[in-house]
Protein backbone atom coordinates (compact mmCIF):
# COMPACT_ATOMS: atom_id res chain seq x y z
CA UNK A 1 0.00 0.00 0.00
CA UNK A 2 1.03 3.74 -1.27
CA UNK A 3 0.14 6.97 -0.62
CA UNK A 4 -2.59 7.71 -2.73
CA UNK A 5 -0.83 10.32 -5.99
CA UNK A 6 -4.24 11.76 -6.45
CA UNK A 7 -4.72 13.22 -2.87
CA UNK A 8 -1.30 12.95 -1.75
CA UNK A 9 -3.04 11.09 1.27
CA UNK A 10 -5.59 13.41 2.24
CA UNK A 11 -8.19 11.00 1.40
CA UNK A 12 -10.33 13.96 0.23
CA UNK A 13 -10.20 16.05 -2.66
CA UNK A 14 -9.45 18.81 -1.01
CA UNK A 15 -8.72 20.36 2.25
CA UNK A 16 -12.13 21.65 2.70
CA UNK A 17 -13.84 18.57 2.22
CA UNK A 18 -12.58 17.41 5.69
CA UNK A 19 -14.58 18.72 8.40
CA UNK A 20 -15.15 17.74 12.40
CA UNK A 21 -17.22 15.05 12.86
CA UNK A 22 -20.65 15.93 14.43
CA UNK A 23 -21.89 12.80 16.54
CA UNK A 24 -18.62 12.81 18.27
CA UNK A 25 -17.48 16.62 18.18
CA UNK A 26 -14.00 15.24 16.67
CA UNK A 27 -13.33 13.19 20.01
CA UNK A 28 -13.28 10.00 18.08
CA UNK A 29 -15.89 8.71 20.78
CA UNK A 30 -19.44 8.04 21.12
CA UNK A 31 -21.30 7.46 24.81
CA UNK A 32 -24.24 5.34 24.51
CA UNK A 33 -26.46 5.25 27.10
CA UNK A 34 -27.25 1.08 28.48
CA UNK A 35 -29.52 1.39 31.85
CA UNK A 36 -28.11 3.57 34.36
CA UNK A 37 -24.99 3.85 32.94
CA UNK A 38 -22.80 5.83 29.96
CA UNK A 39 -20.52 3.61 27.95
CA UNK A 40 -18.22 5.14 25.71
CA UNK A 41 -17.37 3.76 22.12
CA UNK A 42 -15.91 3.92 19.44
CA UNK A 43 -17.55 6.62 17.41
CA UNK A 44 -19.84 4.59 14.47
CA UNK A 45 -19.51 7.81 12.08
CA UNK A 46 -16.22 8.56 11.82
CA UNK A 47 -15.03 5.25 12.68
CA UNK A 48 -12.94 6.99 15.59
CA UNK A 49 -11.20 9.88 13.18
CA UNK A 50 -12.94 12.83 14.36
CA UNK A 51 -13.11 14.03 11.38
CA UNK A 52 -15.42 13.23 8.00
CA UNK A 53 -14.98 13.66 5.04
CA UNK A 54 -17.72 15.11 2.24
CA UNK A 55 -16.41 14.70 -0.88
CA UNK A 56 -13.66 11.43 -0.95
CA UNK A 57 -10.78 11.01 -3.09
CA UNK A 58 -12.08 9.18 -6.19
CA UNK A 59 -8.50 7.44 -6.48
CA UNK A 60 -8.25 6.12 -3.27
CA UNK A 61 -12.14 6.22 -2.01
CA UNK A 62 -10.72 8.04 1.15
CA UNK A 63 -8.51 5.66 2.00
CA UNK A 64 -5.50 7.39 1.63
CA UNK A 65 -3.19 4.75 0.03
CA UNK A 66 -3.92 2.76 -2.79
CA UNK A 67 -2.13 -0.64 -4.03
CA UNK A 68 0.54 -0.45 -6.32
CA UNK A 69 3.35 -2.90 -7.67
CA UNK A 70 6.91 -2.00 -8.33
CA UNK A 71 9.60 -4.41 -8.89
CA UNK A 72 12.99 -2.88 -7.41
CA UNK A 73 16.41 -4.49 -8.45
CA UNK A 74 18.09 -5.82 -5.17
CA UNK A 75 21.40 -6.74 -4.31
CA UNK A 76 22.28 -10.27 -3.69
CA UNK A 77 25.30 -10.56 -1.52
CA UNK A 78 28.24 -13.70 -2.17
CA UNK A 79 27.42 -16.76 0.18
CA UNK A 80 23.71 -16.09 0.69
CA UNK A 81 21.78 -19.66 1.27
CA UNK A 82 18.17 -20.57 1.66
CA UNK A 83 16.06 -18.54 4.45
CA UNK A 84 18.51 -15.51 4.00
CA UNK A 85 16.55 -12.70 5.08
CA UNK A 86 17.33 -9.23 3.13
CA UNK A 87 15.84 -6.42 5.26
CA UNK A 88 15.18 -3.76 2.48
CA UNK A 89 14.70 -0.25 4.67
CA UNK A 90 11.27 2.27 3.73
CA UNK A 91 10.89 -0.31 0.96
CA UNK A 92 7.51 -1.97 2.92
CA UNK A 93 4.09 -0.20 2.68
CA UNK A 94 3.95 3.71 2.98
CA UNK A 95 2.29 4.66 6.39
CA UNK A 96 -0.95 6.25 7.46
CA UNK A 97 -1.03 10.24 8.05
CA UNK A 98 2.56 10.73 6.92
CA UNK A 99 3.63 7.83 9.36
CA UNK A 100 7.04 6.26 8.28
CA UNK A 101 7.07 3.41 5.54
CA UNK A 102 7.74 -0.22 6.91
CA UNK A 103 10.44 -2.66 5.55
CA UNK A 104 10.42 -4.86 3.00
CA UNK A 105 12.21 -8.33 3.74
CA UNK A 106 13.01 -10.67 1.06
CA UNK A 107 13.77 -13.92 1.76
CA UNK A 108 16.00 -16.36 -0.07
CA UNK A 109 15.50 -19.74 -2.18
CA UNK A 110 18.18 -21.36 -3.57
CA UNK A 111 17.76 -23.16 -6.74
CA UNK A 112 19.36 -26.52 -7.64
CA UNK A 113 22.17 -25.97 -9.94
CA UNK A 114 22.42 -28.54 -12.64
CA UNK A 115 26.27 -29.40 -11.37
CA UNK A 116 27.19 -28.48 -7.92
CA UNK A 117 25.67 -29.38 -4.96
CA UNK A 118 26.16 -27.31 -1.89
CA UNK A 119 27.18 -28.18 2.10
CA UNK A 120 27.12 -24.77 3.36
CA UNK A 121 30.19 -22.94 2.24
CA UNK A 122 31.46 -26.28 0.60
CA UNK A 123 30.41 -27.51 -2.95
CA UNK A 124 30.55 -30.76 -4.47
CA UNK A 125 30.89 -31.71 -7.81
CA UNK A 126 30.65 -35.45 -9.57
CA UNK A 127 33.07 -36.13 -12.29
CA UNK A 128 32.63 -38.84 -14.74
CA UNK A 129 35.66 -39.99 -16.11
CA UNK A 130 36.72 -43.31 -18.29
CA UNK A 131 38.62 -46.66 -17.05
CA UNK A 132 41.65 -46.02 -19.45
CA UNK A 133 42.04 -42.07 -17.71
CA UNK A 134 42.09 -43.47 -13.97
CA UNK A 135 44.24 -46.54 -14.86
CA UNK A 136 47.05 -44.45 -16.54
CA UNK A 137 46.79 -41.25 -14.90
CA UNK A 138 45.44 -37.85 -16.52
CA UNK A 139 44.66 -34.22 -16.05
CA UNK A 140 41.72 -33.52 -16.96
CA UNK A 141 39.49 -29.90 -16.29
CA UNK A 142 36.85 -29.74 -13.68
CA UNK A 143 34.08 -26.57 -13.33
CA UNK A 144 34.55 -23.98 -10.65
CA UNK A 145 31.98 -21.24 -9.86
CA UNK A 146 33.99 -18.83 -11.76
CA UNK A 147 34.99 -21.02 -14.48
CA UNK A 148 37.45 -23.87 -14.36
CA UNK A 149 40.48 -25.53 -13.09
CA UNK A 150 42.39 -28.03 -14.31
CA UNK A 151 42.86 -30.84 -11.85
CA UNK A 152 46.13 -34.04 -11.86
CA UNK A 153 44.46 -37.22 -11.72
CA UNK A 154 47.14 -39.87 -10.34
CA UNK A 155 47.99 -43.13 -11.92
CA UNK A 156 45.71 -46.28 -10.06
CA UNK A 157 42.67 -43.42 -8.57
CA UNK A 158 39.81 -45.35 -7.35
CA UNK A 159 36.72 -44.60 -8.59
CA UNK A 160 34.67 -42.16 -5.69
CA UNK A 161 38.00 -40.68 -4.82
CA UNK A 162 37.67 -36.68 -4.01
CA UNK A 163 39.98 -34.34 -5.02
CA UNK A 164 39.16 -30.65 -2.75
CA UNK A 165 40.02 -27.32 -4.24
CA UNK A 166 40.56 -25.05 -1.49
CA UNK A 167 38.86 -21.77 -1.20
CA UNK A 168 36.76 -22.63 -4.49
CA UNK A 169 33.72 -22.80 -2.79
CA UNK A 170 31.06 -20.07 -1.03
CA UNK A 171 31.78 -17.37 0.26
CA UNK A 172 31.45 -17.31 4.46
CA UNK A 173 28.38 -14.95 4.68
CA UNK A 174 29.85 -13.85 8.48
CA UNK A 175 33.25 -13.64 6.78
CA UNK A 176 36.39 -16.12 7.25
CA UNK A 177 37.25 -18.17 4.83
CA UNK A 178 35.94 -19.39 1.29
CA UNK A 179 34.72 -22.80 1.24
CA UNK A 180 36.32 -25.96 -0.87
CA UNK A 181 34.92 -27.54 -3.74
CA UNK A 182 35.18 -31.35 -3.70
CA UNK A 183 35.58 -32.86 -6.72
CA UNK A 184 34.39 -36.68 -6.98
CA UNK A 185 35.62 -38.60 -10.09
CA UNK A 186 33.10 -41.74 -10.84
CA UNK A 187 34.68 -44.21 -13.31
CA UNK A 188 32.39 -45.18 -15.94
CA UNK A 189 32.41 -48.49 -17.35
CA UNK A 190 32.12 -48.38 -20.63
CA UNK A 191 29.08 -49.60 -22.17
CA UNK A 192 28.09 -50.26 -26.45
CA UNK A 193 32.00 -51.75 -27.06
CA UNK A 194 33.01 -51.49 -30.42
CA UNK A 195 34.39 -55.11 -31.82
CA UNK A 196 38.00 -53.51 -31.35
CA UNK A 197 37.35 -52.20 -27.87
CA UNK A 198 35.98 -55.80 -26.78
CA UNK A 199 39.07 -57.36 -28.09
CA UNK A 200 41.24 -55.06 -26.03
CA UNK A 201 39.50 -54.95 -22.86
CA UNK A 202 38.96 -59.04 -23.23
CA UNK A 203 43.28 -58.86 -23.93
CA UNK A 204 43.71 -57.02 -20.90
CA UNK A 205 41.70 -58.89 -17.99
CA UNK A 206 43.36 -61.95 -20.09
CA UNK A 207 46.62 -60.51 -18.56
CA UNK A 208 45.18 -58.87 -15.31
CA UNK A 209 47.04 -60.27 -12.02
CA UNK A 210 47.11 -59.71 -8.35
CA UNK A 211 49.56 -56.53 -8.81
CA UNK A 212 47.17 -55.26 -10.87
CA UNK A 213 43.53 -55.93 -9.19
CA UNK A 214 44.82 -56.41 -5.63
CA UNK A 215 41.67 -55.78 -4.12
CA UNK A 216 39.93 -58.54 -6.12
CA UNK A 217 42.60 -60.77 -5.35
CA UNK A 218 42.26 -60.59 -1.79
CA UNK A 219 38.46 -60.67 -1.53
CA UNK A 220 38.91 -64.18 -3.70
CA UNK A 221 40.74 -65.46 -1.46
CA UNK A 222 38.48 -64.26 1.86
CA UNK A 223 35.56 -65.58 0.03
CA UNK A 224 37.25 -69.59 -0.85
CA UNK A 225 36.96 -70.25 2.66
CA UNK A 226 32.97 -69.78 2.36
CA UNK A 227 32.93 -71.70 -0.71
CA UNK A 228 34.72 -74.73 0.27
ZN1 LIG B 1 -17.04 10.88 15.15
ZN1 LIG C 1 -6.59 9.54 -2.79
Amino acid sequence: METCDTCGGLGAKSESDIEVCRVCSGTGQQRIQQGFFSVATTCRSCGGQGKTVRNPCGTCRGKKRVPKTRTIRINIPAGVDNNSRIKLSGEGEHGIDGGPPGDLYVVIRVKKHPIFERDGSDIFCEVPISFPQVALGTEIEVPTLEGKARLKIPAGTQSHKIFRLRNQGIVNLRGGNRGDLHVRIVVETPTNLSARQRELLEEMEHISDQDSHPLRDKFMNTIKGFFS
